[in-house]
């Protein structure tokens, strides 16, 4: 048997508004590869495109994940629910999603909610488990609609992902991890204060050390200064390995075990 591995490989790197509509970098979320486990990532528009594109094969996903209902990643999630069940004709897959997906002005269609094996509503300190992966929603984040990141546990790896939040106070303490990836929306803080900028993500990664950091989910302004250059110099500054992902990124996480 081969060894198992776990990557994760970016569908999309692009935050909504002017990057996301012009599709100047793709908004597909991302694919989870932890073991035998197949997870996507807040699928958003375009993401059963990038998942061709990249000779994924939908049908063997366990768990689609949505860290809340904004459409740049949600626009994609009922197609994707339809691809892991063969349309309905396969009962499979678990689907992980805020309350306020489901209930109130919901993003996941009513006919196809009975195709999967389970729908789980997401809450602040939740623990979840998807085979051998297991994982947490420590807090909830300070965002429009209820929104959480990601802890995620495999047999091998631990690491977390900070979607979209304002930055708040101890936001670093709930994380944890080898790997820890951030959506850095804005260079610079400033209204609106709904996302994470690139000195707050500097000051998330000081405190948790992570081994390496990966920048994802770019709004213009992110976009324009050239990204791959800010995480340089962001790792110059911390110390930490800082990558900028981009479109099609895989990355394995056995560059941490060394
Ligand atoms: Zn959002």
């Amino acid at each position: 048997m081969a060894e198992l591995t776990d990557t994760i490989t970016f569908l999309g790197t692009a935050a909504a508004r002017f990057v996301l509509i012009h599709q100047f970098l793709a908004s597909g979320g991302a694919w989870l590869n932890l073991g035998d486990t197949q997870i996507l990532l807040d699928p958003g528009p375009g993401s059963l495109v990038q998942v061709a594109r990249r000779k994924l094969d939908p049908s063997k996903l366990d768990a689609i994940i949505l860290s809340h209902k904004h459409l740049d990643h949600s626009g994609d999630i009922n197609i994707m629910i339809e691809a892991m069940t063969d349309a309905g004709t396969k009962k499979r897959g678990m689907v992980f999603a805020p309350a306020d997906a489901l209930n109130q002005d919901p993003v996941i269609l009513s006919y196809l909610r009975s195709y999967p094996q389970s729908i789980q509503v997401l809450t602040e300190d939740g623990s979840y488990t998807i085979d051998d992966v297991s994982f947490r929603t420590p807090v909830r984040h300070k965002h429009p609609v209820e929104t959480y990141g990601f802890i995620f546990r495999t047999p091998r790896h631990t690491f977390s992902w900070i979607t979209d939040t304002r930055y708040f106070e101890g936001l670093a303490g709930y994380y944890e991890g080898d790997l820890l990836i951030i959506n850095v929306v804005r260079l610079n803080p400033g209204a609106p204060l709904d996302h994470l900028s690139l000195p707050e993500a500097g000051t998330i990664i000081e405190k948790l050390r992570p081994k390496t950091a990966i920048l994802t989910h770019f709004g213009m302004t992110m976009w324009r200064a050239r990204t791959w250059e800010l995480a340089k110099k962001l790792t110059e500054e911390t110390g930490v390995t800082v990558i900028a992902a981009r479109d099609g990124l895989k990355f394995d996480l056995a560059q941490l075990d060394k």
